[in-house]
């Protein structure tokens, strides 16, 4: 099947208000290109010196998500065009987005990346962590960053309970942040979450945002 098969095929399992991010990493700009005249306009990219690699090779209504882990020192290459950084882990790096976005004089659209899997390995807050971040006066102090939602991601495992257990733990995170500190706020409303092997589980749970790679451009070759 082509890469344009694949997405047509995975928009008709993905109900409309879902929005699908095109995982790309590690993918020539040809496949992107493809997925682009397939209508596909939301990539996502894991490393920021690929994202930088590809972004002046693609059209410029291409929409790019940052999902991977971010370093403070690399932001500022991002800030100038990123339509989404998911992947907010640290009061530090939101303050860096901030900073950055405010010398441009954008505003940065910003998920903070929950932590929700049982392995060690994954970025992300806890549920205490982000509270304390977004009571912080400093947070309030932040006008060129606008935070939208949250993402995580589940236990890479083949047990879907567990995948489900998580997924309904981030939603109910989602829903008392948004209730304690978005309340009013209708732009607080992506919750990033589901990949290729669990993006149904995820949709069942509430999920927003779907971020697929391999399902679109086949396996990648190497783990990232
Ligand atoms: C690679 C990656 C994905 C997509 O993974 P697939 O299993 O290929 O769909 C989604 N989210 C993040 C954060 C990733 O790094």
């Amino acid at each position: 099947m082509t890469i344009a098969a694949h997405i047509t095929s995975l928009r008709k399992r993905i109900p409309q208000e879902v929005q699908i991010i095109a995982v790309s990493k590690t993918k020539p700009i040809e496949a992107l290109l493809e997925a682009y005249q397939a209508g596909q306009r939301a990539f996502g990219e894991n490393k920021v010196q690929e994202m930088l690699q590809k972004q002046p090779l693609m059209p410029p209504d291409t929409a790019w998500h940052l999902i991977g882990h971010l370093q403070t020192n690399k932001v500022k290459y991002i800030v100038p065009f990123v339509s989404l950084i998911h992947s907010v882990d640290s009061f530090k790096l939101l303050a860096e987005i901030n900073k950055e976005a405010m010398r441009i004089d954008r505003k940065v659209e910003c998920l903070l990346q929950l932590h929700i899997a049982s392995e060690e390995s994954k970025f992300g807050l806890s549920f205490d962590e982000a509270h304390q971040l977004l009571r912080s006066d400093q947070f309030r102090h932040f006008t060129h960053v606008k935070v939208k939602g949250l993402m995580g991601m589940a236990t890479f495992t083949d047990d879907i309970q567990q995948v489900r257990r998580e997924f309904l733990q981030l939603k109910d995170y989602f829903d008392e942040i948004k209730n304690t500190y978005f309340a009013d706020d209708v732009k607080f409303d992506t919750l990033s979450m589901g990949m290729s092997g669990d993006f149904e589980i995820a949709i069942a749970c509430g999920s927003t945002m779907v971020r697929i790679g391999s399902l679109i451009f086949g396996e990648r070759n190497y783990n990232h």
